[in-house]
C-alpha cells in the first residue's frame, strides 16, 4: 500500500490501535527514521474513563473522543487509516485488514481490550456494555427510553422493572456508572417527570466479591460503599448473577429483579487480531509479552496495553488493565525500536504506578497513591483535574470544564437526548451456519 510519506530507506513500523497506549508509539516516533503506519476500525482515539458521563449526559460523545488524523497532522512520517484487522502473517510479515493486505517490518498490537460476559450468551445479548462511545450512547437512549415508557405502564410491577437499573460490577466504572445514575434519580427524575418520584427509581450495584473497588485500598472501597449509599444506590455484595433475559436478573442466592436495563462492567478480555498462537495467550485472552514488550516467539511483533500481559515474578497475572500501563508501555517500546535500529543495547520495562482513582456522584471520590490514600470532597477536585487534564484536545478540555461547572451549580447537566433510539439488533441464533 502507498502511503503519502512513504519513504522505503526506512523501517515500518505498524501500529494496530489508536488506544492509550497506540497513539503514544506512533508520538514518540515523531521525526524518527521510521514510517509510522495506524490502523484502527475508528477514526478517533476514545477516552475510555469518561464513558459513563456520556452514557448519564453529563457530556456529549465528541468531548470524549478526538480524530486521529488532527492528533498527528504535524507528524511527517505517520499515515494513518481506518482499518480492521483481522489477521497476522508473521511469516510474510503483512497484515489481513478489511481495506487489502499491509506489510510491516515492525508491528505492535495495542488492541486492547473487549467486554468479557464469560460465555453467558444470554447476558451478552440483553445486557449493555460499555467500551465504545457508540456503547456509551446507546445507554444513554435507552435509560432515558425506559424512563419514558414507564410513564406508559399502569400497572406498577411493570412499571417497576422500567425504573430499577442494575449496574453488574463494582470497579471503578460500576461504581462511577451507578452513582451517576443515582445523580438522574435524585436531582433530574423528578425534575424532567414530574409524574414520577425519586423513590420510583431503584439503582443496584450487584458485585460478586464481599466489596466493591477491591483493586483499591481498604479504605476506598469502604468509603465509597458509603457514598452510594448515601446516594441510595443499593450496593449487593458476594452475588453472582446467573442469568438474565431482558426482563429479570436472577442471582445464585435464588434471589431477582426484575429490570429492562442490565449495565455490564463486570469484566474485561484482550481482543486482538487470528495470527497469535493460542500457547501464548493466558487468562483473560491477553497475549504473552516479554520484558521488552515482545510477543513471546514471534519476531518483530510487540503487544502493549490492556491486550499485553508481561508475567514476572513480582506480576504473576501480569499488569493491571489502566490507562498509565498502556501509555508507559508505548513510550517506552517506541524508544526500544530506536535503539535496536541504532544497534543499541535495549531495555527492560518498568512501570511507574501513578495511583487508582474513582468518583462517586458530585463532591465525593476516593484517590490511593502509593501509600497516601483520602476520600471526600478533596480527593473530589483531585479525580477532576487529572481526568481534565489527561483529555485529549483543548476543545476538550475547556467544554468538559463548563460542562461540569453547569452542572455542578444546576444539578443539570442537559444531554438527555435520544438521538437514535436504542434497539437490540436481531438475535443471530449461536447454532446458525
Ligand atoms: C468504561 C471504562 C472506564 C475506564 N476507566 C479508567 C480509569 O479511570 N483509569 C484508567 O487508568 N483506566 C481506565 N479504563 C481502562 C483504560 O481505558 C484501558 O486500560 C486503556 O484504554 C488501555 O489502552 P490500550 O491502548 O491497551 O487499548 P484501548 O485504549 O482500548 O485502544 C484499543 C484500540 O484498538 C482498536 N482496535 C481493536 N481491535 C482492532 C482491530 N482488530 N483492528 C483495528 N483496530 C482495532 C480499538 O478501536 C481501539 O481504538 C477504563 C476502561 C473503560 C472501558
Amino acid at each position: 500500500m502507498n502511503t503519502k510519506y512513504s519513504n522505503p530507506k526506512f523501517p515500518r513500523v505498524v501500529i494496530i490501535g489508536g488506544g492509550f497506549g497506540g497513539i503514544e508509539v506512533a508520538k514518540a516516533l515523531k521525526n524518527k527514521e521510521v514510517e509510522v503506519m495506524l490502523l484502527d476500525r475508528n477514526n478517533h482515539h476514545t477516552f475510555q474513563p469518561l464513558l459513563y458521563q456520556v452514557a448519564t449526559g453529563t457530556l456529549d460523545a465528541p468531548s470524549i473522543a478526538f480524530p486521529l488524523r488532527k492528533m498527528f497532522r504535524k507528524q511527517e512520517n505517520f499515515t494513518f487509516r481506518i482499518a480492521d484487522v483481522r489477521g497476522i502473517d508473521a511469516l510474510n510479515k503483512t497484515l489481513d485488514t478489511d481495506i487489502g493486505s499491509i506489510s510491516y517490518d515492525y508491528l505492535i498490537v495495542a488492541t486492547g481490550a473487549t467486554t468479557n460476559f464469560f460465555g453467558n450468551s444470554d447476558i451478552a445479548y440483553y445486557a449493555m456494555p460499555m467500551k465504545s462511545v457508540k456503547e456509551a450512547v446507546n445507554i444513554r437512549s435507552f435509560l432515558l427510553q425506559n424512563i419514558e415508557e414507564s410513564l406508559l405502564k399502569t400497572d406498577l410491577e411493570e412499571r417497576a422493572a422500567y425504573l430499577n437499573f442494575v449496574v453488574v460490577g463494582g470497579g471503578p466504572t460500576g461504581v462511577e456508572l451507578s452513582g451517576s445514575i443515582a445523580e438522574i434519580r435524585n436531582h433530574i427524575l423528578a425534575k424532567d417527570y414530574p409524574e414520577l418520584k425519586k423513590e420510583d427509581m431503584n439503582v443496584y450495584l450487584v458485585e460478586g466479591l464481599p466489596k466493591i473497588l477491591a483493586n483499591l485500598s481498604p479504605q476506598a472501597s469502604e468509603k465509597a460503599e458509603l457514598y452510594l449509599k448515601e446516594l441510595g444506590v443499593k450496593v449487593l455484595l458476594n452475588v453472582q448473577v446467573t442469568g438474565y433475559d431482558g426482563d429479570i436478573i436472577t442471582f445464585a442466592d435464588g434471589s431477582r429483579i426484575k429490570t429492562k436495563t442490565v449495565l455490564w462492567s463486570a469484566g474485561v478480555m484482550g481482543q486482538f487480531p487470528d495470527g497469535i498462537s493460542p500457547d501464548i495467550v493466558i487468562r483473560g485472552n491477553r497475549i504473552r509479552i516479554d520484558e521488552e514488550c515482545r510477543v513471546i516467539g514471534m519476531k518483530d511483533i510487540f503487544a502493549i496495553g490492556d491486550v499485553a500481559a508481561m508475567i514476572t515474578d513480582e506480576l504473576p497475572r501480569g499488569h493491571p488493565g489502566v490507562a498509565p500501563v498502556a501509555q508507559q508501555q508505548g513510550r517506552f517500546l517506541a524508544k526500544n525500536i530506536v535503539r535496536m535500529l541504532n544497534g543499541q543495547p535495549t531495555e527492560k520495562f518498568k512501570y511507574f504506578d501513578k495511583g487508582s482513582m474513582a468518583t462517586i456522584g458530585r463532591n465525593k471520590a476516593v484517590v490511593d497513591i502509593g501509600k497516601i490514600r483520602f476520600q471526600g470532597f478533596f480527593a473530589w477536585w483531585v479525580w477532576m483535574f487529572v481526568h481534565l487534564m489527561s483529555l485529549v484536545g483543548f476543545r476538550n478540555r475547556v467544554v468538559t470544564f463548563i460542562n461540569w461547572a453547569i452542572n455542578y451549580l444546576t444539578f443539570n447537566a442537559g444531554i438527555r437526548l435520544i438521538i437514535h433510539k436504542y434497539r437490540r439488533p436481531e438475535r443471530v441464533s449461536e447454532h446458525a451456519e
